[in-house]
């Protein structure tokens, strides 16, 4: 085995910071009549989305929201997920509602996201939050995304100035990243599957943020010594042991500090959920201050 000596970030540790920060200020928030209510949309049986929906279930749980699922069969229609999306936006008790994707084919997810109230959008896709995003205004940014640089925050690490790239243009989350990394004055390279010198475009970062869906595609000669690196990507190996989209052991003898997989990025996801409807329950609710982050 390649002698390890980047320092490991601990996602673990870091999400349960958010998290114990997240309990503390809803219990100020229903100091003040208030408890944040999170609801969980749930459509069809694939296993991976019911496994999600319990993981977040128990996290809202533990930071002391309401918070339920709304199951509804594979069957369910276009108009029958609007009418319940319309109900959910009308309820002032739900803060914050989640749609589990992907839905089963035949329903239209866009649409779906685009009837959600955005301030209640804890998922930060509705276009009015990722045109908050782009344009700096106060609004919910995805939780991957917002992870990825909590964790920055939370190691100290200052993105102004620095070279960060990012792999992988999702709206799920390279391109929210890229605009937060933007936000932080980074200078930021996008990369996708067109991208030429893939390795040499990497090689430039600072920072090295992997989401692409490609087990451990980065490898170590691909890094500049002493770089971050967070590793985004979930994949299944054929072995069925899970893989990031870095190659742990050889980019570890050369960063300056990498997330391991699992145990890095993905608790981070899930703080961020609690804390974005921390967030949206307190700006609903005329309590701004208490929302994360301030
Ligand atoms: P998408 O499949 O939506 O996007 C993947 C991106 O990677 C695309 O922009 C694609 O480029 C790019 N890409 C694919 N192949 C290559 C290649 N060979 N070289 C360069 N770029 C490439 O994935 P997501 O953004 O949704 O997710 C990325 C990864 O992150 C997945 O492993 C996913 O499981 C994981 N994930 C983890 C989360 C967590 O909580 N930790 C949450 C969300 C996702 P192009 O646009 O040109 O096709």
């Amino acid at each position: 085995m390649t002698a390890s000596r980047a320092r490991l970030i601990d996602g673990k540790a870091s999400a349960q910071l958010v998290r114990t920060r997240v309990r503390e200020r809803c219990e100020l928030l229903k100091a003040r009549g208030v408890t944040p209510g999170l609801v969980v949309v749930l459509v069809g049986d694939d296993p991976a989305s019911h496994v999600y929906v319990r993981n977040k279930d128990k996290a809202a749980q533990e930071a002391g929201f309401a918070v339920r699922t709304e199951r509804r069969p594979a069957t369910t229609t276009q108009a029958e997920l609007l009418a319940l999306v319309g109900e959910l936006n009308h309820d002032p008790k739900v803060h914050g509602i989640l749609v589990q994707l992907p839905l089963p084919k035949g329903l239209d997810s866009d649409a779906i996201v685009r009837a959600l109230d955005p301030a209640k959008d804890v998922d930060g896709l509705h276009p009015q939050n990722v045109a908050a995003l782009v344009t700096g205004q106060p609004g919910l940014v995805p939780c991957t995304p917002a992870g990825c640089i909590e964790l920055c925050d939370q190691l100290g690490v200052s993105l102004a100035g620095k070279r960060v790239v990012v792999i992988g243009r999702s709206m799920l989350v390279g391109k929210p990243l890229a605009m937060l990394a933007l936000a932080r004055d980074a200078t930021v390279t996008v990369c996708h599957s067109k991208t030429r010198d893939l390795p040499g475009v990497c090689r430039q970062a600072d920072v090295l943020i992997a989401a692409v869906g490609r087990p451990e595609m980065v490898k170590g000669d691909w890094i500049q010594p002493g770089a971050v690196v967070l590793d985004v990507g979930i994949n299944r190996k054929a072995d069925g042991k899970l893989a990031g989209d870095v190659d742990f052991e050889s980019a570890a003898a050369v960063a300056g500090a990498i997330t391991p997989v699992p145990g890095g990025v993905g608790p981070m996801t899930i703080a961020m959920l609690m804390a974005n409807t921390l967030s949206a329950a307190a700006r609903q609710t005329g309590n701004a201050e208490l929302a994360y982050g301030r």
